[in-house]
C-alpha cells in the first residue's frame, strides 16, 4: 500500500490491524502492530515525498508476519532510527536499514501457536479480503483507537488489581513464615536449653561412676592384700598339721585339714587375681617396654603349660615363633599367654590347643585356638566381665575365678593393644591378642 498523504497513515493503521487479524495475531498485538506500523509510517512522511508498505508471511519453522515500511530516500536511517526507538518495543525485532534505492524499516513478529495455518488458498482469501476493505473515516479511526485505549487501560487496571492481591498473599504468606521461623527457633532453643543440661547432668553422671570404680578398685586391692597374709598362713598351718612331724592325726582330722589347706589355696589364687586385676584397673601396671625375646616367651609357655597337659586326647603346639622384633612387656605379654592357653586347656576335652603368632599390618596378632567346647556367640562379650563363667561349662581340671579373661584384656590395652574372640559351640574357640609392633 502506498503512503502518500497523512489520511494514508490512518488507512495503513486500519489495513495493518486487518492483516494483523487475519493471520491469527491475538486482539492486544493487532493493536501493537497497527500502532507500529502507523508510527514508522507518520514519521517517514513527514519528511519524505512517500512512502510504501508491504505485508509478507515469511516462514522459517515459526510463521513470521513480516512489515517492511520504505521510502525512496537514500540514507534516511540516520534520521528515522532515533526517532523510532519506542515502536521497537511494540514488535519482536525492528530494524532501520540504508537500501540501494531507499531506506527501508522492517518489522517482524512471531504468529502464535493458535494461528489457523496460511495455506496458499487462505492467502489468497485473506488477499481478496483486503482488496476489498473500505477505509473508514479518521472520526472511525479515532474511535476503534479510543475503544482500544479504554480496552488498555481496563486491562492494565486489571493488571494492578492482580499485582495488590499477589502483594497482599505474598505479605500474608511472609508473616506466616516469619512465625514458623520464630516457632521452630524457639522450640531449637528449647532443645537446646534441655540439651545442655542433660549434658550437664551426664558429666555429674560420669564424675560419680568414675568415683564409685575408683572406690571399688581401692576396696578390692586393699582386701585382697589384707587377705593375701591369713590366707597364706592358714595354707602354712594345714601343711604342718599334716606334716609327718607332727602328732599323727585321726584319718577323719586328716581329711578335713587337708580340706582345709585346699580351700585356702584356692582363696589364695582369687586373691591373688583379685588383686592382679585391682592393679590393673587402678592403672598401677606400667609397662616395661624392651625387646621381646618371642623364641623365650614361647620356650618358657611350653615349659610351664606342659604339666597341665593331662589327657592324651589332647595336643598342646606352641608353634616356632618367626618373626623379627617386638617391643613390649615381656612379662604382660607372657601372662595374657598363658591366662588364654590355661582357658583353653581348661574347656577342651580332645583335639589341640595351639599358640601361633603372625604379622598382620603394622601389628602382631597371637592366636591362641583350641578345639574345645567353644561359647555362644552371644556370651561373646559377657566372658571379658569379673566372675563371669558361661553357665554350664565346666573347666576340666581346677576351678576358676572368672578373673583370667577380664585381666588378659586389661594387659593388653596397657600394651596398646586388644583381645577379641571367635567361637561357636561344639567348634573350639580362637581368642586373639592384637598388638602394636613397636
Ligand atoms: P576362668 O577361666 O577362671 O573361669 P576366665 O575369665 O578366664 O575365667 O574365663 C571366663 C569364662 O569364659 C570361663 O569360665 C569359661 O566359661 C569361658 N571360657 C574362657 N576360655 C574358654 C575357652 N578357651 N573355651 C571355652 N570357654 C572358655
Amino acid at each position: 500500500m502506498p503512503l502518500r498523504i497523512e489520511q494514508d497513515i490512518f488507512v495503513v493503521r486500519q489495513l495493518g490491524r486487518e492483516v494483523a487479524r487475519a493471520v491469527g495475531l491475538e486482539a492486544q498485538d493487532q493493536t501493537r502492530m497497527a500502532t507500529a506500523i502507523s508510527e514508522v509510517g507518520r514519521v517517514m512522511l513527514a519528511g519524505g515525498p512517500q512512502a510504501e508498505v508491504a505485508f509478507t508471511i515469511t516462514s522459517n519453522g515459526v510463521p513470521v508476519l513480516e512489515v517492511a515500511v520504505r521510502n525512496p530516500v537514500p540514507g534516511d536511517a540516520a534520521r528515522l532510527a532515533p526517532q523510532l526507538g519506542q515502536v521497537g518495543r511494540l514488535v519482536d525485532t525492528m530494524e532501520v536499514g540504508d537500501e540501494e534505492n531507499g531506506t527501508v524499516v522492517r518489522m517482524l513478529r512471531r504468529l502464535p501457536a493458535s494461528a489457523p495455518e496460511l495455506t496458499s488458498e487462505r492467502m489468497e482469501e485473506i488477499r481478496a479480503d483486503l482488496a476489498r476493505h473500505v477505509p473508514g473515516t479518521p472520526l472511525d479511526e479515532l474511535s476503534v483507537q479510543n475503544q482500544q485505549l479504554i480496552a488498555a487501560l481496563d486491562e492494565v487496571r486489571r493488571q494492578r488489581d492482580d499485582l495488590a492481591r499477589l502483594n497482599a498473599e505474598l505479605e500474608e504468606t511472609n508473616r506466616g513464615v516469619m512465625a514458623l521461623y520464630h516457632q521452630l527457633s524457639e522450640e531449637l532453643e528449647e532443645t537446646n536449653r534441655g540439651v545442655v543440661a542433660l549434658y550437664a547432668e551426664l558429666d555429674d553422671k560420669s564424675v560419680q561412676l568414675r568415683a564409685a570404680s575408683e572406690a571399688k578398685t581401692r576396696f578390692l586391692a586393699n582386701v585382697s592384700h589384707e587377705l593375701r597374709a591369713p590366707v597364706t598362713a592358714i595354707i602354712g598351718l594345714g601343711r604342718l598339721l599334716a606334716d609327718a612331724s607332727s602328732d599323727a592325726l585321726t584319718e577323719e582330722q586328716g581329711r578335713q585339714v587337708e580340706l582345709i589347706r585346699s580351700s585356702a589355696t584356692d582363696l589364695l589364687s582369687l586373691v591373688n587375681d583379685l588383686l592382679d586385676l585391682a592393679k590393673a584397673e587402678a592403672g598401677r601396671i606400667e609397662p616395661n617396654w624392651a625387646d621381646v625375646d618371642l623364641k623365650a616367651v614361647f620356650g618358657q609357655l611350653r615349659g610351664t603349660l606342659r604339666p597341665l597337659v593331662t589327657r592324651p586326647e589332647v595336643e598342646l603346639i606352641i608353634e616356632e615363633p618367626a618373626l623379627p622384633a617386638l617391643r613390649s612387656d615381656e612379662v604382660l605379654l607372657a601372662q595374657i599367654l598363658r591366662n588364654l592357653l590355661t582357658n583353653a586347656l581348661k574347656f577342651t576335652a580332645a583335639g589341640s590347643v595351639r599358640l601361633s603368632v603372625r604379622p598382620v599390618g603394622d601389628d602382631i596378632e597371637f592366636v591362641v585356638a583350641d578345639t574345645g567346647a567353644g561359647i555362644p556367640p552371644e556370651l561373646h562379650e559377657r566372658i571379658f566381665e569379673e566372675f563371669y563363667q558361661v553357665p554350664g561349662s565346666t573347666a576340666l581340671n581346677g576351678k576358676g575365678t572368672g578373673l583370667g579373661l577380664p585381666y588378659a584384656r586389661r594387659l593388653a590395652g596397657l600394651l596398646g593393644g586388644a583381645l577379641r574372640v571367635e567361637s561357636a559351640v561344639g567348634e573350639g574357640s580362637t581368642f586373639t591378642v592384637r598388638l602394636p609392633a613397636s
